[in-house]
């Protein structure tokens, strides 16, 4: 098995969107589910019991701030019947307690009808644990026991199995020391709880089915999008570039669809460009390739042939034929960023003139004019040898291009710390639309032109690759019927630097 069946068998197997979202759900939902099974009925006892502390508490509260009140018995009644809770306070008098007020609000009621010895153990627990002591006691008949201990009740009104919050407090108030004693019924909770239980079973049943439903509708909404969408992807990997990705759904779908649209494009017009490059290659490399052979043929069958003249014409296209192979292989390389410009300190200007003389052949026997104009040195750190490329592509364009005037001017200007070269000519200049293009490789504006010099059509995009390699600007500025301006410009480098 290799990697890419390797990869295609681990996709299979990861769960698809569907399965991923109802477990989310599912999940999800008994997570819920669970939160109030525990918090609704496990701990409905604990929260309940809680509650009724906390009542105690407050009642408790009430009674202390009351405690010199000389209505306190009314006061205490009063906070007894507010709270639902049972209240006995006395007042500890040498040793002994003596009531000062109570009230017995229900008939279930525990407090007023325990044993004095449990009332004592009571307060000697509160002592012991500073002053407030809070116990959960369950009365049988006729008993209670608290630590293990058995205390019988007076036998009075007891129901079977009561079970009550004891609140136990000591407090002092101007040099006096009270304990009070409240009492609020626990009742069993335990029905309530059966009742909650079978609600919690409907419940649940309902919401895990709610959740799978809108699971399924919900990974439907999301998932139906997203199919197609990889449907289309899959022609457009067959090569099928003119897959119209449909930008519908949500806006995730719709910017995945755009984008889509926007790469298979995108690989349509490379995929046409890269067609169109091999087309012209091979043109272009057996045009000089049947003239070697045509004039190699004539010139082994014709002895009368055999002469300089024709062999020149091999020689000239065996070194055409050597431009294009080397210009493609430069293309290449520095598309792929395989050569890196090596930087040096030189004089543009300079190299500009150096170029020229190349074109004193061309300017004799053919009549052209190459003007040149400098505002002086102008030192740049660039790859030398890229830029004489550059220079030399532009030239050639212009000499071939710039029409029946001849005429093509060079200029160096310097301005803001920074060198333009430009290259001017009076040709027919390229229509706006076509600016963009012509950086292309092997991009051609079809007409036909007069030729001085035989470009590879590569020349633009090598010129751009190395300006781009250099971080240079570089642009054309052309009117058509009036000429064309290509230029790059570059910073200024002091030698010193
Ligand atoms: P070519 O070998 O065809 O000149 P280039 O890459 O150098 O290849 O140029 C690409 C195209 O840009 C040319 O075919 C031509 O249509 C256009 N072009 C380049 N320079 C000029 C110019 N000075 N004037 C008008 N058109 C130009």
């Amino acid at each position: 098995m290799n990697n890419q069946e390797r990869a295609v068998t681990k996709r299979r197997t990861q769960a698809g969107i569907r399965i991923k979202l109802i477990c989310a759900l599912v999940i999800f939902t008994a997570l819920v589910l669970i939160a109030i099974w525990v918090l609704q009925i496990r701990l409905l006892s604990y929260f309940y019991e809680k509650e009724k502390f906390e009542e105690l508490e407050d009642a408790y509260e009430e009674i202390y701030t009351r405690i010199t009140d000389s209505d306190f018995k009314a006061q205490v009644q009063k906070t007894a019947e507010q709270h639902g809770v049972c209240v006995r306070v006395f007042q500890i008098i040498d040793g002994m307690a003596k009531e000062i007020g109570g009230a017995e609000v229900s008939a279930s009621c525990m407090i007023h009808h325990l044993p004095t010895r449990l009332l004592s153990n009571l307060y000697q627990s509160a002592a012991e644990n500073g002053g407030s002591y809070d116990k959960r006691m369950e009365f049988n008949q006729n008993f209670v026991e608290k630590d293990g201990e058995k205390f019988y009740l007076p036998g009075i009104h007891n129901p079977a199995n009561a079970v009550s919050a004891i609140c136990v407090r000591i407090f002092e108030n101007g040099g006096n020391v009270y304990f009070a004693l409240l009492d609020s019924e626990l009742t069993p909770v335990s029905a309530t709880i059966n009742t909650l239980q079978v609600q919690f079973m409907w419940t649940a049943c309902f919401l895990l089915v709610a959740a799978l439903v809108f699971a399924l509708i919900l990974s439907r909404l999301i998932a139906t999008p997203l199919s197609a969408i990889t449907q289309k992807a899959a022609k457009l990997a067959a090569g099928n570039y003119e897959a119209d990705f449909e930008a519908s759904g949500y806006r995730e779908v719709v910017e995945l669809a755009d984008a889509l649209n926007f790469a298979a494009r995108e690989i349509g017009a490379t995929d046409h460009l890269q067609k169109e490059l091999i087309a012209n290659i091979s043109h272009d490399l057996r045009t000089p390739l049947t003239m070697i052979k045509g004039y190699s043929e004539i010139m082994r069958d014709l002895p009368g042939e055999n002469n300089a003249e024709n062999a020149q014409i091999i020689i000239d296209e065996t070194t055409r034929l050597s431009e294009l192979v080397s210009d493609l292989l430069d293309l290449s390389k520095l598309q792929a960023g395989t050569i890196k410009p090596e930087y040096e300190l030189f004089d543009l200007t300079q190299l500009a003139k150096d170029t020229l003389v190349r074109y004193d052949a061309l300017v004799r026997h053919n009549g052209y004019r190459i003007l040149f104009e400098s505002e002086g040195e102008a030192t740049v750190l660039a790859d030398r040898g890229m830029i004489l490329q550059v220079i030399y592509n532009l030239i050639n364009n212009a000499v071939n291009y710039t029409g029946s005037s001849l005429r093509v001017r060079v200029a160096i200007t310097l301005k803001d710390d920074r060198v333009r070269f430009s290259v001017a000519d009076d040709g027919e200049g390229i229509e706006p639309e076509m600016i963009e293009s012509i950086w292309d490789r092997y991009y051609r504006v079809d007409k036909v032109h007069n030729r001085a010099v035989i470009g590879t059509g590569l020349g633009l995009s090598i010129v751009k690759s190395i300006l781009d390699a250099h971080g240079a600007l570089y642009g054309v500025d052309s009117a058509v019927g009036v000429g064309s301006v290509f230029w790059f410009e570059m910073p200024v480098s002091k030698a010193d630097n």
